[in-house]
């Protein structure tokens, strides 16, 4: 029988309405949709044709000829909640590293850097497994959130949820940047802490930060670690943890594969090897890779 979530799936002609800079590499882009009923849950992802953007045309051909294959289509987390009145995705341009990254990224530069207010493109969701359960309120009074870089999008559209569904259920997020710069969503975090002390707080792990921050924030200096954790777990058997950021990659595998090694554990993998370290059962992690 066929999934009745995947008829849901439709491909969406958007206007993209507003153009939000995050970060020096990162926007959240608006979509106006008309008049169509939307129907997302929070953690859903839509995903986007590069092969609809002319710009990329010339670029694609040669990606495709030299990896011999069809360059698939990207997907991006809704970043805006269900009840909010535009859908909305936040994208974080990939950079190419020579002699690191073995292909220069192909369309996060363009969205981020490219598409003006009044662009229209086509984009086909929503669907995905990382989603907020509709029960969340009677499972847990506790919902942790740890996310890395442009993993905390749908982590966003899920605290935003919470806060305007609910009101038994308090949340933390655990939020990893290389520095205070990259944070993604700073200014909106502040106020929903600000407007929620007591069922929002987030605490900012910046593994490379040297200057001094806002007095304001809750910041852990250093990657996440098992201490952090503990004390941003609380009680492991009420918890709910949400966990969102890269992962170990097809590529990486392959590449491991072929050294006889095993994959180096990327933030994903090592996230939730701490929270099983720190007590936190299996059933009770929900991830998303973003490899
Ligand atoms: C479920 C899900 C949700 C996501 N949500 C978001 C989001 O909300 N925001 C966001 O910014 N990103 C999100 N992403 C990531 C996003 O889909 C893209 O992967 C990202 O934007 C990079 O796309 P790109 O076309 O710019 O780069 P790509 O062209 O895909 O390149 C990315 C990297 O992969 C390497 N690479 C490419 N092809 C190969 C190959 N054949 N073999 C080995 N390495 C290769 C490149 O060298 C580069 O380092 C999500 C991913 C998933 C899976």
């Amino acid at each position: 029988m066929a999934d009745p979530a995947r008829k849901k799936i439709q491909q969406l002609d958007v206007m993209v309405s507003r153009v939000i800079t995050e970060t020096h590499d990162a926007v959240t882009l608006e979509l106006f949709t008309g008049n169509e009923h939307l129907t997302y849950k929070p953690g859903h992802f839509l995903t986007i044709d590069p092969h609809q953007f002319p710009a990329l045309e010339r670029f694609i051909a040669y990606l495709e000829h030299i990896k011999g294959r069809k360059e698939p289509a990207r997907a991006y987390s809704l970043a805006s909640a269900p009840h909010e009145n535009y859908i909305s995705i936040t994208v974080k341009e990939e950079r190419y590293e020579a002699g690191k990254t073995p292909y220069p990224p192909l369309l996060s530069p363009l969205l981020v850097s490219q598409i003006p207010a009044g662009t229209r493109m086509k984009v086909t969701g929503f669907t995905g497994p990382f989603t907020l359960p509709d029960d969340i309120g009677e499972r847990t009074d506790h919902v942790l959130h740890v996310a890395a870089g442009s993993g905390a999008v749908p982590n966003f559209s899920m605290i935003k949820h919470i806060l305007e569904t609910t009101d038994n259920v308090r949340q933390t997020l655990v939020y990893s940047n290389k520095t205070w710069a990259d944070v993604i969503y700073k200014r909106s975090l502040a106020s929903l802490t600000a407007l929620h002390p007591q069922r929002l707080q987030v605490i900012h792990a910046l593994t490379r930060q040297e200057e001094h921050i806002d007095p304001g924030e809750k910041i852990h200096r250093g990657r996440i670690d098992a201490d952090l954790l503990t004390k941003a777990v609380g009680d492991t058997d009420a918890v709910e943890v949400f966990v969102c950021g890269p992962g170990v990659t097809p590529a990486d595998k392959k590449a491991a594969k072929e050294a006889g090694t095993a994959p180096k554990p990327r933030f994903l993998e090592s996230a939730v090897a701490l929270l099983k370290e720190v007590g936190v059962a299996p059933e009770k992690i929900h991830t998303e890779s973003y490899g």
